[in-house]
């Protein structure tokens, strides 16, 4: 194998891994303050749905005011039936009776109806505290760990460049340039081949370039995929099954280790 093609294994190795860092950067503080807002959203839904519970009970309580004044002039028509001397004064008080009587039970039945709704608002006050103390706990650990996590990133981030760095240098002008144009078209400059495949863009290496690829004794020319234009790079590890996967470290890895 070419010796830059090893060292820009390594290299993608670490770009990957720097790319992975910063995104995973960008993404906690996103993550964190999508929690707080669902945690606002969830406290407005409870405030909500206190706000309606107040309102059903203190609307139960002027119907009950209403029933009791309903009863009272139930009671003070009674007392007048007592005293009346023609019929006519008669059915009208009756009449009014029938009227107050009337709007007691219908007074009554609304405040059962009242009442269910207070039983499904009781419900639902239960679950909303118990989303909001969710979200409060689940944000605040967000919170806590994203802090972590950013400053673990960060100084992980900086052991990534100093060895991106320390490894550039080292390999060829020609070679780090091609490398550089083709990570910036495609993402990945370098690719695996798998199977007479390239294991980025899946087209099959024709066999003799295939052959060449996997010749052990070739370090002059390095081999492009015709299809993507990534170098291309073959992994004598994956052929050698009777090897333990432990002990075959990649010569990526062993090139990082080195630095
Ligand atoms: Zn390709």
């Amino acid at each position: 194998m070419h010796p830059d093609l090893e060292k820009m294994i390594a290299l993608q190795a670490l770009d990957l891994e720097a790319h992975r860092l910063t995104e995973q950067m960008e993404e906690l503080p996103k993550h964190v303050a999508r929690l707080g807002q669902d945690h606002e959203a969830a406290r407005k839904n409870l405030s909500t749905v206190l706000e309606n519970l107040a309102r059903e009970e203190s609307l139960r309580r002027q119907q009950e005011l209403d029933i009791k004044g309903h009863q009272q002039k139930a009671a003070r028509l009674r007392k007048q039936m007592d005293v009346v001397t023609t019929t006519a004064q008669a059915s009208a008080l009756e009449h009014e009776i029938g009227f107050a009587e009337a709007e007691i039970s219908r007074l009554e039945d609304s405040e059962l109806e009242s009442m269910e709704r207070t039983e499904q608002m009781e419900a639902a006050k239960s679950a909303a505290e118990e989303t909001v103390a969710n979200l409060a706990r689940s944000h605040a650990e967000a919170r806590a760990r994203s802090s972590e996590t950013l400053e673990r990133d960060r100084a992980l981030l900086a052991e990534v460049n100093a060895k991106r760095e320390a490894l550039r240098p080292t390999i060829g002008e020609n070679a780090l340039s091609l490398y550089d144009r083709v990570a910036r078209s495609r993402g990945t400059a370098l690719a695996e081949g798998i199977d007479h495949k390239c294991s980025a863009c899946q087209m099959m290496v024709r066999p003799q370039r295939w052959n060449d690829l996997r010749d052990r004794s070739n370090d002059e020319i390095m081999l492009t995929c015709e299809s993507c234009g990534r170098l291309l790079y073959w992994d004598p590890a994956r052929d050698a099954p009777q090897k333990k996967p432990a002990q075959n470290e990649s010569i990526a890895a062993s090139i990082v280790r080195a630095l």
